[in-house]
């Protein structure tokens, strides 16, 4: 197993995250259980934050891109670690909001932000808007004048760079439903539109060119691509850069077959990004912009385990064998939908040898629904607690009440003890909002 900040093996050969043995939570609170490690959290974000700080004198703030885990919890840690936050819905401006997270470091998102998001954003009062459409500008400008107010916005563009976990390429023409192309000439023009607007004042950039990407040289690239923008839209339109946005997208551990980077090391990418913008600035003569970057999965996705119940083995000859747990793609959706890698272990016999070869299905009625494939692990037996790790990011935020299944319940551990975050779901939960018209009702007779 790799030797992780958060995550040990105790004197009972049972794994620990933050101090937490994990075969007494699954008892206390039950499987399927979503686990987060306080401390790994925070520490991730005051890298971030403390990088700005120490490298770019303090002018940028840290957004934690919320979509990747988001419950009130989160919002107040964030608060309590003074960065901000990126939300993409109004339900998560509403979290926000209800968790007391200040509006002014809301920053919100969406390629198709609907009216009444854009208006409840307007009513927060949030920091700024990232603007995806021409129609999205007409409509902040007009929720804007209607409040009597000047909405800060940026404009989201794509820098023509793409990355993959492992590579990155560069490309002409983007296909995306995101951003506005500079290459050919549509960023150009919607700057140029929003600049004319009276009630909506164009900040700058952003661009987020991918995830789970560990090559530092293709946000190097994307940097440099936009300053390059900036400043011949500075020539041209004589617009000014004040703030650039760069996004979110470092990978993370999920296997042995990614790199391992421990909480400090996520520095150096801030680091390199920063570089690139100074020189940039300075090889074009552009003022340095205010800095934004928004960490999503990096800062919460290795905090973060699920347990499960091993239950159901099925040993196909020569093919396959399963180990069923009472959890499945309605708690991580992830292996569905693009067959991603994770590391299950046996949390209560964390000490032992890997023997055989399984894959981990769920319990939904559905083929495709398995948490990995082909993994490593001891001879698994009924009632074992098997934990996936690197679940933190985009398992609670995607999971679903697919076959009538309970969403899991999230707890946090801080200093050995855990709490909920999220409660657990009852049944009564999931059936709340059916409604039997009166013709249906079962008669009494
Ligand atoms: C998803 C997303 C992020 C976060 O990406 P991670 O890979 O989780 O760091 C940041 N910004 C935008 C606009 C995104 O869509």
């Amino acid at each position: 197993m790799n030797e992780r900040e958060t995550l040990k093996i105790n004197q009972l050969g049972h794994l620990e995250i933050g101090g937490a043995d994990c075969v007494e939570l699954a008892q206390k609170f039950g499987t399927p259980l979503y686990v987060f490690d306080e401390a790994y959290i925070r520490k991730m974000m005051a890298t971030y934050r403390d990088t700005l700080k120490k490298h770019y004198e303090d002018n940028g703030l840290v957004l934690y891109a919320s979509k990747a885990f988001s419950c009130k919890a989160i919002y107040r840690i964030a608060d309590e670690e003074n960065i901000g936050v990126d939300v993409v819905s109004g339900g998560e401006l509403y979290t926000a909001l209800q968790a007391g997270f200040p509006a002014e470091r809301i920053y919100m998102h969406g390629n198709n932000k609907l009216d009444y998001e854009i208006g409840e954003a307007l009513d927060a009062g949030i920091g700024c808007i990232v603007a995806d459409a021409y129609s999205e500008i007409d409509k902040i400008d007009a929720e804007a004048k209607k409040r009597g107010i000047r909405q800060k916005i940026l404009l989201r563009i794509n820098p023509g760079v793409e990355a993959h976990t492992h590579a990155f390429v560069q490309t002409a023409t983007t296909d995306s439903k995101f951003g506005f192309s500079i290459s050919d000439g549509t960023a150009e023009k919607i700057t140029a539109y929003a600049m004319t607007k009276e009630n909506v004042c164009l900040e700058g950039y952003h661009c987020h060119i991918g995830s789970q990407i560990f090559e530092k040289q293709s946000f190097v690239l994307a940097v440099e691509k936009c300053m390059d923008f900036a400043a011949a839209m500075k020539e041209k339109l004589s617009f000014t850069l004040k703030t650039l946005n760069l996004g979110g997208g470092f990978g993370i551990w999920y296997t042995d077959e990614d790199r391992k980077i421990p909480p400090e090391g996520y520095a150096e990418y801030l680091e390199a990004l920063i570089s690139a913008v100074k020189s940039k600035a300075s090889e074009k003569g552009l003022e340095l912009p205010y800095l934004l970057l928004e960490p999503g999965r990096s800062i919460i996705g290795e905090a973060g385990v699920t347990l499960y119940t091993v239950g159901a083995i099925k040993d196909i000859p020569g093919v396959k064998k399963y180990i069923a747990v009472d959890g499945g793609m309605f708690d991580n959706p992830r292996y569905a939908l693009y067959q991603s890698k994770y590391t299950p272990i046996l949390a209560n016999r964390a000490d032992e040898e890997n023997t055989e070869i399984v894959s981990i299905a769920g319990k939904c009625c559905e083929s495709g629904d398995l948490i990995a494939v082909n993994v490593a692990l001891p001879k698994a037996e009924s009632g074992d607690i098997l934990a996936v790790l690197s679940t933190g990011a985009y398992n609670y935020s995607m999971a679903m009440n697919y076959n009538r299944n309970k969403i899991p319940p999230c707890v946090l551990v801080n200093e050995g003890q855990a709490e909920y975050i999220v409660r657990p779901q009852s049944y009564e939960d999931i059936a709340r909002n059916d409604v039997v018209p009166q013709r249906l009702q079962k008669k009494t007779k």
